[in-house]
């Protein structure tokens, strides 16, 4: 399904909703609706319950979003959490140097995609893909063009070098002229945090930042966590929750948001063992995604080619928007950077002692931090289609439906009567969602045709629809639709409760 259909279908059906519509929204701002929060609520306990259920060696915290105003300056974040910033002189619109650039190289890209295409209908069978971009002139000059100008990007964003972003962006407009005007100002550096103030303490001193990432309330509390768990190193600290930067890109919907929530876990090492448990939680990562059902096609890891001024490891796994391959989580070898830094700044040791080596030291870490709404994104963009299927006499029809993992669905159960109008029905079917709400989130629906219930919960991702018909009123057996299969079976309600709640499981 097309992006923008996509935006409307969440919309339609309560998923996301504009920040404050009615005064005609807050840009990058977005509200989560009656099965947005659902399906948000359940990623989030997916994600905790893996990693610290699952895991005796990984405990969670909830810190506050307000935190020390030095923590922002141990952490780097007052001095070099930029975006570069470049604005159009005559659209007047305001851009993302690194991302503008970037979009422009996915231009040339699409234009090779399209003389491969047309070379493909061409020559039918025989066509070789891989001799045909090697020898193509125009495709191999485009080609050189993307790699030089990525290449140079890199470098760009890690020497901070304004100009030469702002020469890379002329060069394209040259080589994209239908990308607009060749008016820019300079590329200028853009600080990404929020800040307020502290009760009435004016000036410098009351500043206070709003968090950009949730990662430091970990940092700053590793030794409180440490010594009232009894942790031994390597032990993780994980954590849930809102973080805000003041994004210049704020197109993308729920991609890039001003506030969002983040899934972090910091995992603290003995220094020196960062690459094995680099390779191990990328792995494990990377497996999590899978668990959900997304296909492997959508996933891809992309290593850093410029590493943060923190990292000397760092990758990312990508998934495959509707607008292209895009940072869904970043898995970062974080050294001991940030301790080393809060150590340095609060004049307070943040060191471990390891019983096994009978010496004291900063432990290394190891990152996976993942966005909440950008994971909701993926999900729905993997799981929303549109289908032909049978209709109840036999003719195709299409449906919508979102094929969400049943874990994360936001309902897991409608309960619907066959009729509306007749008594016996909806009272037994009442009995049904009663017994069954204690165990899962279900919905009763007696209104419209069956068929068109049926499309409701498919829209909604619904995973089993359970029918009480003139049959239940005899023998206590229901149908369960699945909603992917559109098998029906014949059950017991006294079986619905682990039949389906098997299915639901996380
Ligand atoms: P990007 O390059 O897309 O700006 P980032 O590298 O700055 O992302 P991190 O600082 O590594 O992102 O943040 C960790 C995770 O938090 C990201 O993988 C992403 O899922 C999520 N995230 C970061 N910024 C945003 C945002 N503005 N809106 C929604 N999610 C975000």
């Amino acid at each position: 399904m097309d992006f923008k259909s996509l935006i409307g279908h969440c919309k339609e059906y309560g998923f996301i909703f504009q920040s404050s519509e009615i005064y005609d929204g807050l840009s990058a701002v977005y509200d989560y609706g009656p099965y947005g929060s659902e399906l948000k609520n359940n990623i989030k306990e997916y994600w905790w319950k893996s990693m610290v259920q699952m895991h005796q060696n990984i405990v969670g915290i909830d810190a506050a979003i307000f935190m020390h105003p030095k923590t922002w300056k141990a952490s780097g974040h007052v001095d070099a959490f930029n975006d570069p910033l470049v604005d159009n002189k005559d659209s007047k619109k305001r851009y993302r140097a690194d991302v503008l650039i970037e979009e422009y190289a996915e231009k040339i890209e699409a234009k090779i995609t399209k003389d491969v295409v047309k070379a493909k209908k061409r020559f039918g069978d025989d066509f070789d893909e891989a001799q045909f971009r090697a020898t193509n002139q125009r495709i191999i000059d485009r080609q050189a063009q993307i790699d030089d100008a990525l290449g140079r990007l890199a470098t760009a964003m890690s020497d901070g070098d304004m100009a030469g972003l702002k020469s890379l962006i002329e060069e394209f407009e040259i080589a994209c002229p239908a990308s607009g005007s060749r008016n820019w100002t300079d590329v200028r550096q853009f600080n990404l945090m929020f800040n307020t103030q502290l009760g009435n303490i004016a000036g410098e001193e009351g500043k206070l930042y709003l968090r950009p990432e949730t990662a430091q309330g970990i940092f700053v509390n590793f030794l409180n966590v440490q010594k009232s768990t009894r942790q031994k190193i390597p032990f993780g600290i994980a954590q849930i929750g809102k973080a805000f930067r003041n994004e210049i890109v704020a197109r993308q919907f729920i991609f890039r948001m001003r506030e969002f929530e983040q899934m972090e876990m910091q995992f603290f090492i003995q220094p020196g063992s960062e690459m094995k448990w680099y390779d191990y939680w990328k792995e494990t990562r990377l497996k999590w995604h899978k668990a959900l059902g997304t296909s492997d096609d959508k996933l891809r890891f992309h290593d850093h080619e410029n590493l943060a001024h923190y990292a000397n490891a760092a990758v990312d796994i990508q998934f495959e928007f509707p607008f292209g391959f895009r940072e869904l989580e970043g898995i970062h070898s974080r050294t001991d950077f940030d301790l080393t830094q809060h150590q340095e700044l609060s004049g307070k040791k943040l060191q471990y002692f390891d019983p096994e080596l009978g010496e004291n030291y900063v432990p290394f870490v190891l990152e996976t931090s993942i966005g909440c709404d950008r994971m909701f994104l993926s999900q729905v963009s993997n799981a929303l289609q549109e289908e032909t299927v049978p209709d109840a006499d036999g003719k195709d029809s299409t449906r919508i439906v979102m094929k969400l993992h049943p874990a994360l669905a936001p309902v897991k159960c409608a309960v619907l009567p066959l009729l509306k109008n007749k008594e016996e029905l909806t009272t037994k079917a009442s009995e049904v969602f009663d017994m069954l709400k204690y165990e899962f989130n279900c919905q009763y629906d007696e209104k419209d045709a069956i068929g068109k219930r049926y499309r409701r919960q498919d829209a909604i991702g619904t995973p089993y629809c359970v029918t009480i018909d003139f049959d239940t009123l005899e023998d206590d057996t229901v149908t369960i639709r699945d909603r992917d299969t559109l098998e029906q079976i014949r059950v017991n309600i006294s079986e619905l409760k682990s039949v389906i709640g098997e299915k639901v499981s996380m």
